[in-house]
């Protein structure tokens, strides 16, 4: 959940049209037209990811005359299969997965599950990845996979990487490699299993 309360606005005097705003934008709200950038308002979701990039320093952020909130109620989907989906992805559901907007495993779940099947869409509606926009690609890819989507870099943009190992991946041999030097891969395994199983054993409370 995020409550959006600034605006880029683009200088045309200053703007090349160079694209920079265009390829980091993690909602896809600005595009360069005619070689000048322009921002689809009621998208941008106050990042300030295009103002910090912008070699021209065209762009500024302005504070939005009607502040919004984005997010998703995860009460409008069915708990059970949130949980099933983040337990797939391995997470908690009350995970946060992103500390800027504090969003949790269970609200990016919900989004995918009400259609949202790009991390794109799903920043959209959640606010998630608008803040760093560092740490919070890699829960939303895996939760994506885990609903069985396999989604697409923006083409030509620097939005995002893809995803990296995590501890249930780690192949043996690595795993035995490192065993005489203090790594208890199996055991972190273990309790990690215990944390993100344990919501599909009974149902939140409210
Ligand atoms: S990064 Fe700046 S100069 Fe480049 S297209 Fe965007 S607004 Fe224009
Ligand atoms: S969401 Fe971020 S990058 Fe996109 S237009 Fe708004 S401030 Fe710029």
């Amino acid at each position: 959940m995020k409550i959006v309360n600034m605006l880029a606005v683009v200088d045309v005097a200053k703007c090349t049209g160079c694209k920079t705003c265009e390829r980091v934008c993690p909602v896809l709200a600005i595009k360069v037209v005619n070689k000048v950038a322009v921002v689809d308002e009621k998208d941008c979701r106050s990042c300030y990811a295009c103002e910090q990039r912008c070699p021209e320093y065209a762009i500024a952020m302005v504070k939005r005359a009607h502040p919004f909130v984005v997010g998703v109620d995860i009460d409008s989907v069915e708990y059970e299969r949130v949980a099933r989906l983040c337990a797939k992805a391995r997470f908690n559901p009350e995970q946060l997965v992103c500390y800027c907007s504090a969003t949790r495993a269970e609200e990016v779940a919900a989004a995918i599950l009400k259609g949202a099947d790009t991390p794109e869409r799903i920043s959209l509606v959640t606010g998630v990845r608008t803040g760093c926009k560092v740490e919070c690609i890699e829960p939303i890819l895996r939760l994506l996979e885990a609903a069985g989507i396999q989604p697409v870099p923006p083409k030509g943009g620097w939005q995002w990487y893809g995803r990296t190992v995590t501890a249930w991946e780690i192949p043996e041999a690595t795993k035995k490699k490192y065993a005489s030097r203090g790594f208890y891969f199996d055991e972190d395994i273990e309790l990690l299993d215990r944390v993100t199983i344990a919501p599909l054993q009974g149902r939140r409370e409210s």
